[in-house]
Protein backbone atom coordinates (compact mmCIF):
# COMPACT_ATOMS: atom_id res chain seq x y z
CA UNK A 1 0.00 0.00 0.00
CA UNK A 2 1.21 3.53 -0.94
CA UNK A 3 1.26 5.75 2.46
CA UNK A 4 1.35 2.21 4.47
CA UNK A 5 4.73 4.02 5.65
CA UNK A 6 3.78 7.17 6.36
CA UNK A 7 2.77 7.17 10.06
CA UNK A 8 0.65 10.36 9.40
CA UNK A 9 -1.11 8.54 7.15
CA UNK A 10 -1.84 5.68 9.80
CA UNK A 11 -2.93 8.09 11.99
CA UNK A 12 -5.52 9.49 9.27
CA UNK A 13 -6.88 6.35 8.67
CA UNK A 14 -7.25 5.08 12.30
CA UNK A 15 -9.85 2.72 12.49
CA UNK A 16 -12.51 4.02 14.35
CA UNK A 17 -16.03 2.20 12.72
CA UNK A 18 -16.97 -1.35 12.63
CA UNK A 19 -16.65 -1.24 8.71
CA UNK A 20 -13.19 -0.43 8.59
CA UNK A 21 -12.37 -2.93 11.41
CA UNK A 22 -13.83 -5.35 9.03
CA UNK A 23 -11.24 -5.06 6.85
CA UNK A 24 -9.19 -6.39 9.03
CA UNK A 25 -10.86 -8.80 11.03
CA UNK A 26 -13.79 -11.03 11.34
CA UNK A 27 -15.73 -8.81 13.62
CA UNK A 28 -17.34 -10.78 16.25
CA UNK A 29 -21.01 -10.40 17.44
CA UNK A 30 -19.57 -9.36 21.03
CA UNK A 31 -16.75 -7.52 19.62
CA UNK A 32 -19.72 -5.47 17.60
CA UNK A 33 -21.49 -4.92 20.57
CA UNK A 34 -18.53 -3.78 22.94
CA UNK A 35 -17.81 -1.20 20.49
CA UNK A 36 -21.52 -0.26 20.60
CA UNK A 37 -21.38 0.03 23.78
CA UNK A 38 -18.00 -0.52 25.92
CA UNK A 39 -16.65 2.92 23.69
CA UNK A 40 -18.72 5.29 25.05
CA UNK A 41 -17.21 4.84 28.46
CA UNK A 42 -13.64 5.22 26.72
CA UNK A 43 -13.00 5.99 22.73
CA UNK A 44 -11.72 3.81 20.62
CA UNK A 45 -8.85 3.93 18.13
CA UNK A 46 -6.32 1.51 15.95
CA UNK A 47 -3.61 2.41 13.94
CA UNK A 48 -4.17 -0.26 10.82
CA UNK A 49 -0.79 -1.32 11.45
CA UNK A 50 -1.37 -3.04 14.95
CA UNK A 51 -4.94 -3.74 13.02
CA UNK A 52 -3.39 -5.95 11.02
CA UNK A 53 -1.26 -7.97 13.17
CA UNK A 54 -4.28 -9.32 14.69
CA UNK A 55 -5.54 -12.69 13.70
CA UNK A 56 -8.63 -12.31 11.66
CA UNK A 57 -10.24 -15.65 12.79
CA UNK A 58 -9.90 -15.52 16.07
CA UNK A 59 -11.38 -13.03 18.67
CA UNK A 60 -9.30 -14.24 21.32
CA UNK A 61 -6.04 -13.00 19.88
CA UNK A 62 -3.93 -11.36 22.43
CA UNK A 63 -3.55 -8.03 20.07
CA UNK A 64 -7.37 -7.78 19.45
CA UNK A 65 -8.02 -8.35 23.29
CA UNK A 66 -5.96 -4.99 23.56
CA UNK A 67 -7.73 -2.75 21.20
CA UNK A 68 -11.28 -4.05 20.58
CA UNK A 69 -13.71 -2.62 23.40
CA UNK A 70 -15.04 -5.61 24.94
CA UNK A 71 -18.68 -5.37 26.80
CA UNK A 72 -16.79 -6.73 29.86
CA UNK A 73 -15.20 -3.54 30.21
CA UNK A 74 -18.80 -2.39 31.69
CA UNK A 75 -18.74 -5.33 34.19
CA UNK A 76 -16.31 -4.11 37.16
CA UNK A 77 -17.14 -4.51 40.72
CA UNK A 78 -13.80 -2.52 41.98
CA UNK A 79 -12.15 -0.41 39.98
CA UNK A 80 -11.43 3.12 40.29
CA UNK A 81 -11.23 5.60 37.42
CA UNK A 82 -7.64 6.85 39.17
CA UNK A 83 -6.87 4.50 41.12
CA UNK A 84 -3.23 5.57 41.67
CA UNK A 85 -4.75 9.18 43.05
CA UNK A 86 -2.69 11.19 40.26
CA UNK A 87 -5.01 13.88 40.37
CA UNK A 88 -4.16 14.16 43.62
CA UNK A 89 -0.04 14.55 42.72
CA UNK A 90 -0.69 17.25 40.32
CA UNK A 91 0.94 20.61 41.32
CA UNK A 92 -0.26 21.76 38.03
CA UNK A 93 -3.01 19.90 35.49
CA UNK A 94 -1.05 17.49 33.67
CA UNK A 95 2.01 17.19 35.70
CA UNK A 96 2.22 14.02 38.38
CA UNK A 97 5.01 14.69 41.05
CA UNK A 98 4.94 11.85 43.06
CA UNK A 99 8.30 10.83 43.83
CA UNK A 100 11.32 13.25 45.27
CA UNK A 101 13.35 13.72 42.27
CA UNK A 102 11.00 13.23 38.92
CA UNK A 103 7.65 14.00 37.60
CA UNK A 104 5.58 12.12 34.96
CA UNK A 105 4.67 14.58 32.24
CA UNK A 106 1.32 14.12 30.13
CA UNK A 107 2.27 16.28 27.14
CA UNK A 108 -0.14 14.99 24.80
CA UNK A 109 -3.38 12.88 24.74
CA UNK A 110 -3.45 10.99 21.78
CA UNK A 111 -2.16 7.21 20.64
CA UNK A 112 -2.13 5.32 17.83
CA UNK A 113 -4.15 2.55 19.51
CA UNK A 114 -6.17 3.62 22.65
CA UNK A 115 -5.32 0.57 24.83
CA UNK A 116 -7.99 -1.09 26.36
CA UNK A 117 -6.26 -1.32 29.76
CA UNK A 118 -5.07 2.47 29.79
CA UNK A 119 -4.35 3.65 33.02
CA UNK A 120 -4.57 7.65 31.81
CA UNK A 121 -8.24 6.36 30.35
CA UNK A 122 -9.43 9.31 32.46
CA UNK A 123 -7.20 12.02 30.52
CA UNK A 124 -6.08 10.34 27.07
CA UNK A 125 -8.50 10.48 24.14
CA UNK A 126 -10.90 13.21 25.63
CA UNK A 127 -10.56 16.63 24.58
CA UNK A 128 -11.06 18.61 27.69
CA UNK A 129 -7.73 16.98 28.63
CA UNK A 130 -5.74 19.23 26.83
CA UNK A 131 -3.01 21.39 28.86
CA UNK A 132 -0.62 23.64 28.37
CA UNK A 133 2.88 21.72 28.17
CA UNK A 134 4.64 25.48 29.34
CA UNK A 135 2.82 25.24 32.99
CA UNK A 136 4.39 22.15 33.42
CA UNK A 137 8.06 23.14 32.10
CA UNK A 138 7.28 26.43 34.73
CA UNK A 139 7.29 23.73 37.78
CA UNK A 140 10.23 22.15 36.40
CA UNK A 141 12.37 25.03 36.31
CA UNK A 142 10.83 26.19 39.77
CA UNK A 143 11.88 22.76 41.24
CA UNK A 144 15.30 22.10 41.64
CA UNK A 145 14.90 18.55 42.79
CA UNK A 146 13.27 17.74 39.87
CA UNK A 147 16.61 15.82 37.58
CA UNK A 148 14.20 13.15 35.81
CA UNK A 149 11.09 14.44 33.46
CA UNK A 150 9.40 11.05 31.71
CA UNK A 151 7.42 12.66 29.03
CA UNK A 152 4.32 10.71 29.35
CA UNK A 153 0.76 10.63 27.93
CA UNK A 154 -1.19 9.76 26.22
CA UNK A 155 1.71 9.20 23.92
CA UNK A 156 4.31 12.02 23.57
CA UNK A 157 5.38 11.00 19.76
CA UNK A 158 1.82 11.55 18.31
CA UNK A 159 3.20 15.08 18.72
CA UNK A 160 4.56 16.86 15.46
CA UNK A 161 8.46 16.52 15.70
CA UNK A 162 8.34 20.53 15.87
CA UNK A 163 6.52 20.99 19.08
CA UNK A 164 7.88 17.68 20.75
CA UNK A 165 11.44 19.83 19.95
CA UNK A 166 10.26 23.10 21.82
CA UNK A 167 9.15 20.76 24.72
CA UNK A 168 12.65 19.51 24.92
CA UNK A 169 14.61 22.64 23.97
CA UNK A 170 12.59 24.16 26.96
CA UNK A 171 13.86 21.61 29.25
CA UNK A 172 17.12 21.37 28.09
CA UNK A 173 17.39 25.09 29.46
CA UNK A 174 16.35 24.14 32.70
CA UNK A 175 19.87 23.59 34.34
CA UNK A 176 18.59 20.97 37.47
CA UNK A 177 17.20 18.63 34.41
CA UNK A 178 19.72 15.91 33.77
CA UNK A 179 17.86 13.08 32.10
CA UNK A 180 14.94 13.06 29.57
CA UNK A 181 12.39 9.89 29.23
CA UNK A 182 10.30 9.17 26.92
CA UNK A 183 7.16 6.89 27.40
CA UNK A 184 5.55 5.97 24.20
CA UNK A 185 3.93 2.70 22.70
CA UNK A 186 4.30 3.62 19.02
CA UNK A 187 7.55 1.51 18.75
CA UNK A 188 4.72 -1.48 18.87
CA UNK A 189 1.62 0.26 17.71
CA UNK A 190 2.92 2.49 15.26
CA UNK A 191 6.61 2.20 14.32
CA UNK A 192 6.65 4.12 11.22
CA UNK A 193 6.69 7.18 13.71
CA UNK A 194 9.84 6.75 14.43
CA UNK A 195 11.04 8.43 11.40
CA UNK A 196 14.93 9.30 11.27
CA UNK A 197 14.09 12.54 11.13
CA UNK A 198 12.60 11.97 14.77
CA UNK A 199 15.70 10.02 16.08
CA UNK A 200 17.81 12.90 14.22
CA UNK A 201 16.31 15.50 16.54
CA UNK A 202 16.29 13.91 19.30
CA UNK A 203 20.03 12.97 19.44
CA UNK A 204 20.51 17.05 20.12
CA UNK A 205 18.80 16.35 23.53
CA UNK A 206 20.63 13.34 25.01
CA UNK A 207 21.05 11.86 27.60
CA UNK A 208 17.58 10.49 26.44
CA UNK A 209 16.06 7.52 27.47
CA UNK A 210 13.52 5.52 25.64
CA UNK A 211 10.63 2.75 27.40
CA UNK A 212 7.76 0.87 25.45
CA UNK A 213 5.48 -1.27 25.46
CA UNK A 214 5.24 -4.77 24.26
CA UNK A 215 2.39 -7.20 25.33
CA UNK A 216 2.79 -10.25 23.63
CA UNK A 217 5.42 -11.36 21.16
CA UNK A 218 3.58 -11.43 18.39
CA UNK A 219 4.24 -7.42 18.15
CA UNK A 220 7.62 -8.08 17.80
CA UNK A 221 7.56 -7.66 13.76
CA UNK A 222 10.35 -6.81 12.01
CA UNK A 223 8.87 -3.09 11.17
CA UNK A 224 9.42 -2.92 15.46
CA UNK A 225 13.05 -4.10 14.96
CA UNK A 226 13.64 -1.48 12.37
CA UNK A 227 12.03 1.52 14.73
CA UNK A 228 14.44 -0.29 17.79
CA UNK A 229 17.62 -0.23 15.83
CA UNK A 230 16.94 3.44 14.69
CA UNK A 231 16.42 4.43 18.67
CA UNK A 232 19.65 2.50 19.17
CA UNK A 233 21.75 3.49 16.72
CA UNK A 234 20.77 7.54 17.87
CA UNK A 235 22.19 6.50 21.39
CA UNK A 236 18.77 6.47 22.67
CA UNK A 237 18.86 3.15 25.42
CA UNK A 238 15.07 1.37 24.90
CA UNK A 239 13.19 -0.23 27.51
CA UNK A 240 10.04 -1.99 27.70
CA UNK A 241 6.85 -2.05 30.25
CA UNK A 242 5.06 -4.53 29.85
CA UNK A 243 1.35 -4.67 31.17
CA UNK A 244 0.02 -8.33 32.87
CA UNK A 245 -3.58 -9.05 31.00
CA UNK A 246 -5.43 -12.18 31.58
CA UNK A 247 -5.79 -13.84 28.19
CA UNK A 248 -2.99 -11.54 26.25
CA UNK A 249 0.31 -12.88 28.20
CA UNK A 250 -0.63 -14.30 31.56
CA UNK A 251 1.39 -17.22 31.45
CA UNK A 252 4.91 -18.27 32.18
CA UNK A 253 5.72 -19.40 28.09
CA UNK A 254 4.12 -16.22 26.55
CA UNK A 255 6.38 -14.03 29.29
CA UNK A 256 9.09 -15.97 28.34
CA UNK A 257 8.99 -16.00 24.30
CA UNK A 258 8.63 -11.81 24.73
CA UNK A 259 11.43 -11.32 26.66
CA UNK A 260 13.44 -13.07 25.60
CA UNK A 261 12.74 -11.83 21.87
CA UNK A 262 12.95 -8.36 23.64
CA UNK A 263 16.61 -8.61 24.54
CA UNK A 264 17.26 -10.48 20.87
CA UNK A 265 15.89 -6.86 19.68
CA UNK A 266 18.33 -5.50 22.20
CA UNK A 267 15.19 -3.81 24.30
CA UNK A 268 15.52 -4.29 28.04
CA UNK A 269 12.43 -5.60 30.07
CA UNK A 270 12.38 -3.17 32.69
CA UNK A 271 8.97 -3.78 34.25
CA UNK A 272 6.32 -5.82 34.54
CA UNK A 273 3.49 -4.61 36.02
CA UNK A 274 0.31 -5.61 37.74
CA UNK A 275 -3.23 -4.59 35.75
CA UNK A 276 -4.39 -1.60 38.03
CA UNK A 277 -7.32 -1.43 39.75
CA UNK A 278 -8.68 0.68 37.32
CA UNK A 279 -12.11 0.96 36.45
CA UNK A 280 -13.06 -1.10 33.27
CA UNK A 281 -10.45 -3.52 33.30
CA UNK A 282 -11.59 -6.29 36.06
CA UNK A 283 -11.67 -9.09 32.97
CA UNK A 284 -8.17 -8.01 32.63
CA UNK A 285 -6.56 -8.68 36.17
CA UNK A 286 -4.77 -11.91 37.71
CA UNK A 287 -4.07 -12.44 40.75
CA UNK A 288 -0.91 -11.55 42.64
CA UNK A 289 0.64 -15.20 42.43
CA UNK A 290 0.49 -14.97 38.29
CA UNK A 291 3.13 -12.20 38.56
CA UNK A 292 5.24 -13.72 41.11
CA UNK A 293 4.90 -17.10 39.51
CA UNK A 294 6.03 -16.18 35.87
CA UNK A 295 8.98 -14.05 37.99
CA UNK A 296 9.98 -17.29 39.35
CA UNK A 297 9.78 -19.24 36.18
CA UNK A 298 12.43 -16.46 34.54
CA UNK A 299 14.95 -16.01 37.32
CA UNK A 300 17.99 -17.98 36.68
CA UNK A 301 16.18 -20.07 33.80
CA UNK A 302 17.03 -17.29 31.60
CA UNK A 303 19.46 -14.43 31.34
CA UNK A 304 18.72 -11.71 34.20
CA UNK A 305 19.05 -9.10 31.36
CA UNK A 306 15.92 -10.30 30.37
CA UNK A 307 13.91 -10.29 33.54
CA UNK A 308 11.71 -7.81 34.34
CA UNK A 309 10.64 -6.21 38.11
CA UNK A 310 7.20 -6.75 38.80
CA UNK A 311 5.43 -4.05 40.08
CA UNK A 312 2.62 -3.48 41.63
CA UNK A 313 1.48 0.53 41.47
CA UNK A 314 -0.61 2.63 44.08
CA UNK A 315 -1.08 6.11 45.27
CA UNK A 316 1.64 5.70 47.16
CA UNK A 317 3.83 4.55 44.27
CA UNK A 318 5.65 1.55 42.35
CA UNK A 319 6.24 -1.40 44.71
CA UNK A 320 8.23 -4.16 43.73
CA UNK A 321 7.06 -7.61 44.20
CA UNK A 322 9.91 -10.22 44.49
CA UNK A 323 9.34 -14.22 44.70
CA UNK A 324 9.99 -15.23 48.40
CA UNK A 325 13.57 -16.77 48.71
CA UNK A 326 14.52 -16.32 52.53
CA UNK A 327 14.08 -19.24 54.34
CA UNK A 328 14.77 -18.50 57.61
CA UNK A 329 17.28 -15.32 59.71
CA UNK A 330 18.94 -17.08 61.90
CA UNK A 331 21.02 -14.86 64.34
CA UNK A 332 24.31 -15.26 62.39
CA UNK A 333 23.09 -17.63 59.11
CA UNK A 334 20.47 -17.50 56.42
CA UNK A 335 19.14 -20.38 54.61
CA UNK A 336 17.85 -19.40 51.03
CA UNK A 337 16.04 -20.97 47.82
CA UNK A 338 17.48 -21.08 44.89
CA UNK A 339 16.12 -20.87 41.23
CA UNK A 340 15.82 -24.97 41.50
CA UNK A 341 14.86 -25.14 44.93
CA UNK A 342 17.98 -25.75 46.25
CA UNK A 343 18.00 -24.67 49.76
CA UNK A 344 21.50 -22.87 50.41
CA UNK A 345 22.60 -22.13 54.17
CA UNK A 346 25.14 -19.10 54.46
CA UNK A 347 27.05 -17.55 57.20
CA UNK A 348 25.61 -14.18 57.39
CA UNK A 349 26.47 -11.57 60.32
CA UNK A 350 24.24 -11.08 63.14
CA UNK A 351 22.03 -8.07 62.55
CA UNK A 352 21.32 -5.66 65.17
CA UNK A 353 18.43 -4.07 63.89
CA UNK A 354 16.65 -7.83 63.68
CA UNK A 355 13.81 -9.10 65.76
CA UNK A 356 10.06 -7.33 66.05
CA UNK A 357 10.89 -4.45 63.88
CA UNK A 358 9.02 -5.76 60.75
CA UNK A 359 6.22 -5.59 62.47
CA UNK A 360 6.43 -2.44 64.05
CA UNK A 361 6.86 -0.93 60.72
CA UNK A 362 3.65 -1.84 59.46
CA UNK A 363 1.47 -0.74 62.52
CA UNK A 364 3.25 3.30 62.73
CA UNK A 365 2.32 3.70 58.99
CA UNK A 366 -1.00 4.64 58.53
CA UNK A 367 -2.60 2.02 56.38
CA UNK A 368 -4.36 2.74 52.59
CA UNK A 369 -6.68 0.88 50.81
CA UNK A 370 -8.05 1.03 47.62
CA UNK A 371 -11.14 -0.05 45.63
C1 LIG B 1 6.25 5.47 37.00
C2 LIG B 1 6.39 6.86 37.37
C3 LIG B 1 7.63 7.51 37.32
C4 LIG B 1 8.91 6.80 36.89
O1 LIG B 1 9.23 5.80 37.82
P1 LIG B 1 10.56 4.91 37.68
O2 LIG B 1 10.36 3.83 38.68
O3 LIG B 1 11.71 5.82 37.98
O4 LIG B 1 10.61 4.40 36.27
C5 LIG B 1 7.69 8.82 37.72
N1 LIG B 1 6.58 9.48 38.14
C6 LIG B 1 5.38 8.88 38.20
C7 LIG B 1 4.22 9.66 38.70
C8 LIG B 1 5.24 7.55 37.81
O5 LIG B 1 4.05 6.96 37.86
S1 LIG C 1 -0.43 3.93 24.49
FE1 LIG C 1 -0.24 4.27 26.72
S2 LIG C 1 -1.39 6.15 27.12
FE2 LIG C 1 -2.00 5.41 25.08
S3 LIG C 1 -3.83 4.16 25.42
FE3 LIG C 1 -2.06 2.77 25.45
S4 LIG C 1 -1.50 2.63 27.63
FE4 LIG C 1 -2.81 4.47 27.40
Amino acid sequence: MENWDSWQWQLRQQIRTVEALRQYVAVSEEEAAGIREAAKEFGWGISPYYASLMDPEDPNCPLRRQAIPSLAELHDSVGLIDPLGEVNHSPVPGLIHLYPDRVAFTVSNRCAMYCRHCIRKRMVNRKEARYNWRDGVEYIRRTPQIRDVLLTGGDPLLLPDHTLEQILKALREIEHVEIIRIGTRTVCTLPQRITPELVGMLEKYHPIWLNTQFNHPKELTPQAQVAIERLLRAGIPVGNQSVLLKGVNDNVDTMKALVQKLVRFRVRPYYLYQCDVLRGTEHFRTPIETGLNIINSLQGFTSGLAVPTFIVDSPAGKIPLHPDRLVERGTDYIVIRSFEGKIVKLPNPPNQFLAGNGSKMVENNKMMSIG
